[in-house]
């Protein structure tokens, strides 16, 4: 019997005893006993932009404007008049769809365009695109680690490269450990035919960077591959917005990047970036690539965006700013904001109960931020989640700090939560 106050999805994913469709019906009951005991359904919202404030009818609050942080939409690309005009462009000139999967004739000349454009953008020769940034892990690391091989991997990396590490052997190590790594690529050695290490560039729970410096070296030095997905850095991190390949110009030394077009490149899509025979390989072996449509025409927007990066770079400084004020707040208030290094800012609460009293009462003060739990962090370990925009205003940020300051007052969270601040 499940406790539903205590539950999370996950337990409902396979119920020995049940087929899929009792699962479905325990799984109704758990939502609704959710929604019972007054906690936001998500999935019932309806925004009316990706802006940073939004519009949202919200049963027994209001409908109004919230201040949103919950858009990856870091540099406030999406809403870009130049980059809403080349995705109209791109529906002009070549139509609504694609029409078909590449392999099958669904290659247009904008898809040539993207990947050159991005691979440049990293300084390397060669890019493919796909449907989206999960897909891009999930096809190109199911395509390449077989049998044999080992992936080892870091704790916190996305859900979609795990997906892609399913026909190989894993091994996971702490977050950001690199003590255990190396105790793993030494355990390892001569015992599989590939071993790549899969790290994500910055953290999308911790909000943390890799140490990628120190990961390159080790793997150099015990002779394993590289792969690192850097979704939420670029357009964030680095001098020019590279992203942590940037901080420690190691352009050239990872094996295979991997990311997104759907977050600071305002659109949709994924991409992968590695020499081009590895390319050339991976558009003939990597099934998501050859079956399945990618990059509609209004994809042409990402060409747009890549180059506002470097064109516009007053962007980011107006992200950092935004992100310096509320991080440097809320740590003055003595919340725990976890290692925070990026635009993703936590604010840790432990239990899931409490975390979602906490959300209800950010909604109360108009402010929609993500409300995280198990599986996407460890159980216990639930935090709200804020991702700040460089088209957010100071204003905003200290509406953001007010509304913790408020329901500190009413909860408590700094005494219950407060743990010493990282430096
Ligand atoms: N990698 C990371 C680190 C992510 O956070 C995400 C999702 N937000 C993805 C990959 C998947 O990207 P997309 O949403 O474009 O499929």
């Amino acid at each position: 019997q499940i406790n539903y106050e205590k539950a999370s999805f996950k337990d409902f994913e396979n119920i020995p005893e049940l087929d899929p469709f009792g699962w479905a019906d325990e799984f109704d009951k758990y939502v609704k006993d959710w929604d019972s005991r007054g906690h936001w359904n998500y999935r019932q919202l309806s925004l009316n932009g990706c802006r940073p404030e939004v519009e949202m009818d919200i049963p027994g609050i209001a409908n109004r404007n919230f201040v949103a942080l919950v858009f990856n939409d870091y540099l406030g690309f999406t809403q870009h008049p130049k980059v809403k005009a080349a995705a109209i462009a791109g529906i002009e000139k070549y139509g609504a769809g694609a029409a078909a999967s590449p392999a099958i004739g669904g290659h247009f000349e904008y898809h040539h365009q993207i990947e050159e454009k991005i691979a440049r953008f990293f300084k390397r020769e060669s890019a493919m695109i796909y449907t989206t940034g999960y897909t891009a892990n999930s096809a190109t690391f199911q395509a390449l680690l077989k049998e044999g091989d080992i992936a080892i991997l870091d704790m916190g990396v996305h859900a979609s490269v795990i997906e892609g590490c399913q026909l190989t052997a894993k091994k996971t190590f702490p977050h950001n450990d690199m003590d255990a790594l190396e105790r793993i690529l030494k355990s390892t050695k001569d015992k599989y035919r590939t071993r790549m290490v899969i790290i994500d560039g910055v953290y999308s729970q911790e909000a943390d960077i890799a140490k990628l410096d120190e990961i390159v070296k080790l793997c150099k030095q015990y002779g394993a591959y590289l792969a690192m997905d850097d979704a939420h850095g670029v357009g964030v991190i680095g001098q020019t917005g590279r992203g942590v390949i940037e901080l420690h110009d190691l352009y050239q030394e990872v094996d295979i990047i991997t990311g997104t077009f759907s977050k600071t490149f305002a659109h949709l899509g994924g991409y992968v970036i590695a020499d081009p025979k590895l390319i050339n390989f991976l558009k003939f072996q990597a099934r998501q690539h050859i079956f399945s449509v990618t990059a509609t025409p209004a994809s042409t927007a990402i060409l747009k965006s890549i180059d506002l990066i470097d064109e516009e770079p007053f962007w980011k400084d107006k992200l950092w700013e935004n992100i310096d004020h509320l991080k440097s707040g809320l740590k003055t208030l003595g919340f725990n904001t976890g290692n925070t290094q990026s635009a993703v800012i936590p604010v840790m609460t432990g239990d899931p109960q409490f975390n979602a009293e906490i959300c209800h009462l950010l909604m109360e003060a108009g402010i929609y931020a993500n409300q995280i739990g198990y599986p996407a962090v460890p159980r216990n370990n639930a935090r709200i989640r804020m991702s700040v925009m460089a088209t957010h205003t100071i204003a905003h940020m200290d509406q953001v700090l007010n509304a913790f300051e408020w329901i500190d007052g009413k909860l408590n969270i700094t005494k219950k939560h407060g743990y010493p601040q990282d430096s």
